[in-house]
Formats: C-alpha cells, sequence, structure tokens
C-alpha cells in the first residue's frame, strides 16, 4: 500500500503503533542520513527506540559486501524476524535495504520512505529488490514487498536538481506509456522544479503500482514499464565503461527519444506523434554524444539484455501516445536508423 505523508507522519506513527515490532533499524546513506532523518525522527514515536545503519552514498555501494555488512550488524544486534527495516533513501537504499531484509532470517518486514523522485515513482514500488554484481546491475535480487510505502514529497526539497530531472524522465514515460492526460499535464512544465513536480508525483505512481499489480512477475504488461530502457540501458552502460557516468533518467531519456523513432519506424505511430514526444524530450534533456559509440558494440549490449529470450532483442515500443506493447521484434536496419536519427539531433 502506498500513502502520501501528512507534516507530522501520523499514518507512520499509525502503522508502527499497530504492528509489534522487536526492533526498528532505519537504513540511511550519508545523503538521507543529512537532510531526511531529522524529518522522519522529528515525528517519528516509537517507545521501542531505533537503530541507525548508515551506508556511503551511490550506485558503487549496491553490492554484496555491502549487504553482507548489513547482515552482520543485524546479527550482532541480535534483530529477530519481528524486526523491520525502514528503508529512508533514494533506489540504492531502497533496492538493498529491501534485499537485506527479504533475505537476512528468510525475510523480515520493511518499509520504504523514497526520497528522490526517481525512488518515489518508480524504484520503491512494484517488489523487486537487488544488488549489482561486478558491473552488472540488479542481478542478483528477490522480488518482495514492503509492508508500506510512505510517500512525503516535500524530502525533495534538498534533492539536487540534476537528480530530480532523472526521476523526472520515469514520469514521462508513464504518460507516455499508459497515460496521454498525464504526458500531456507534464509536457505543460517549462520549469522542472518540486512545486511544479510534485502535484503529478501521484498520477505517476498509481501508474507504476497498477501496471505491477496486473503482473507481478512481468510476463506481460509489466514490461511496457521498459520503453527507453532497452537503448536507454545500452547508453547507459557505455557512458560508464567510457568513465562517464549518466544518471539512469538521462540515459532513458536519451532511449525513449531513440525509441519514439523506433516505434515510428515500424510504423506503429506517426511521424507527426513521434516529432512531438521527440522535442518534448529534448527540452528538457540535454544532447547525449554518442558519436563514438558503435552499433556493434550497442546492438551486443542489447542482445544481453536480461529481458531477452531465444538470442532475439525484445523491444517495448509505443503504439500510441499513452498506450505501448511489449515483445517487439524490429528489424534490424531500424535500430541502426534510430541511433542514426539520435546522433543527427545534435
Ligand atoms: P540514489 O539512491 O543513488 O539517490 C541519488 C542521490 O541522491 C544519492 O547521492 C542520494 O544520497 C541522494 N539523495 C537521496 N535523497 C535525497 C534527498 N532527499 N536530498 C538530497 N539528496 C538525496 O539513486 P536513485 O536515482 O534514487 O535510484 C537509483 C537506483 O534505483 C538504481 O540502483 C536503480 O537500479 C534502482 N531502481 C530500482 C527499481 C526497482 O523497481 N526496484 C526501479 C528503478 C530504479
Ligand atoms: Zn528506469
Amino acid at each position: 500500500m502506498i500513502t502520501i505523508l501528512n507534516d507530522n507522519f501520523s499514518q507512520l506513527n499509525d502503522f508502527l503503533h499497530q504492528k509489534s515490532f522487536s526492533k526498528i533499524f532505519i537504513l540511511v546513506d550519508e545523503n538521507t542520513h543529512e537532510y531526511c532523518l531529522p524529518i522522519l525522527l522529528g515525528n517519528m514515536e516509537t517507545d521501542l527506540g531505533f537503530e541507525i545503519l548508515e551506508i556511503e552514498a551511490g550506485e558503487e555501494m549496491k553490492n554484496i559486501q555491502t549487504t553482507n555488512q548489513l547482515w552482520e550488524i543485524l546479527t550482532e544486534m541480535q534483530a529477530d524476524r519481528k524486526a523491520l527495516i525502514i528503508n529512508l533513501g533514494g533506489g540504492v537504499v531502497t533496492d538493498m535495504g529491501g534485499f537485506v531484509a527479504s533475505t537476512y532470517k528468510r525475510g523480515i518486514q520493511f518499509i520504504n520512505i523514497p526520497t528522490t523522485l526517481l525512488s518515489m515513482c518508480d524504484a520503491s514500488i512494484g517488489g523487486k529488490t537487488g544488488i549489482d554484481l561486478m558491473h552488472y546491475k540488479n542481478m542478483v535480487g528477490t522480488f518482495a514487498f514492503p509492508e508500506q510505502i510512505f510517500i512525503y514529497p516535500k524530502f525533495l526539497e534538498t534533492l539536487p536538481y540534476k537528480e530530480l530531472r532523472s526521476g523526472f524522465a520515469e514520469m514521462l514515460k508513464h504518460g507516455l506509456i499508459a497515460d496521454k492526460s498525464h504526458w500531456e499535464n507534464l509536457i505543460q512544465i517549462h520549469k522542472l522544479d518540486i512545486e511544479a513536480i510534485i502535484p503529478h508525483i501521484n498520477v505517476s505512481m498509481n501508474i507504476k503500482n497498477k501496471v505491477v499489480e496486473q503482473d507481478f512477475h512481468e510476463k506481460n504488461i509489466r514490461k511496457t514499464l521498459n520503453f527507453g530502457h532497452t537503448i536507454g540501458h545500452a547508453i547507459e552502460s557505455l557512458c560508464l565503461e567510457q568513465g562517464n557516468p549518466l544518471l539512469h533518467g538521462e540515459a532513458v531519456a536519451a532511449g525513449m527519444i531513440c525509441e519514439a523513432h523506433l516505434s515510428y519506424l515500424e510504423k506503429l505511430i506517426s511521424e507527426e506523434d513521434s516529432t512531438n514526444i521527440i522535442e518534448n524530450i529534448q527540452r528538457y534533456y540535454p544532447y547525449l554524444d554518442i558519436a563514438d559509440f558503435k552499433d556493434d558494440d550497442i546492438f551486443s549490449l542489447l542482445l544481453n539484455d536480461k529481458k531477452n529470450t531465444d538470442n532475439k532483442v525484445n523491444f517495448s515500443l509505443l503504439s500510441n501516445i499513452g498506450s505501448c506493447l511489449f515483445d517487439h521484434q524490429c528489424h534490424q536496419k531500424n535500430i541502426q536508423k534510430s541511433l542514426t536519427f539520435y546522433r543527427n539531433l545534435n
């Protein structure tokens, strides 16, 4: 269940009072420790007391070493199966905290209190937990639902602009794949700031939640959430390899441009719609220089995507503004054309 918190966090307090947890652990990273924990602690009423678990900030921390440290601390602090973990942070904290909770003693309860736009609209919802392995993202993980997700949009007040813009890409995606009016409302926003974005968070969160509820194990409609992510992930990986890491949403924005054009080349949407989508995405995101990336390197990454089967690349492509189909296999020349199209946008 997803709840938007009041300023006094009354719903969180009700939840903590109703359940009899043996101990509460709050997982934070260094930034959410500084910016979000004081707000949480200023409002949280518990007679139980709590322990803070802190990790360094950043995707590089989402690994088995950090996971192991957290398992060990829980063991040393004698966390039993009635303990609760509160994940207070962005997607790194909610993914890894969910993974730690769902595996420690075969599973203890956890709640997510997301603090980035990306985690409010996307990462904290849907029951996927996990960590990275070597340089592969989310290779090890579980499907596990938090007891509750509590959203407090005011946490975004301290979030850096680039992080806000990264999360906004997922919101645009939600509109494009599922709700034309959401897309149209979002593109009315001229300046990306929290006042403009907050009123729309609810809609995005509900789209993600509804899609997941219909297809928890990603057998069909959940795949539509991958729009922009097939080419987006390849660009994200190549930039990382070159030592120029991108934020996830920046790569997804470029991926959505390529895949909107690809949707047109595959005759799924009109040229007019694809131009409208692309011009609007370009208003928010700078051009990424992918001129040096070889098509072959991009293709081999596309083939490696864990969503594929039978050595075929499965795309989720738009069939309209506000609807999306999945498991679509494209002509290779069209994939190439969509990459060339992006390069020529410069
Ligand atoms: P993140 O957790 O790394 O947070 C981004 C940065 O913002 C970090 O430096 C963090 O410390 C800082 N931060 C967080 N909240 C803040 C606040 N309120 N004020 C100031 N700084 C704050 O990254 P993210 O973008 O939230 O999430 C990315 C992760 O989410 C990736 O690991 C990705 O794989 C995962 N993800 C998971 C799912 C899923 O379904 N499980 C979906 C999408 C993404
Ligand atoms: Zn994403």
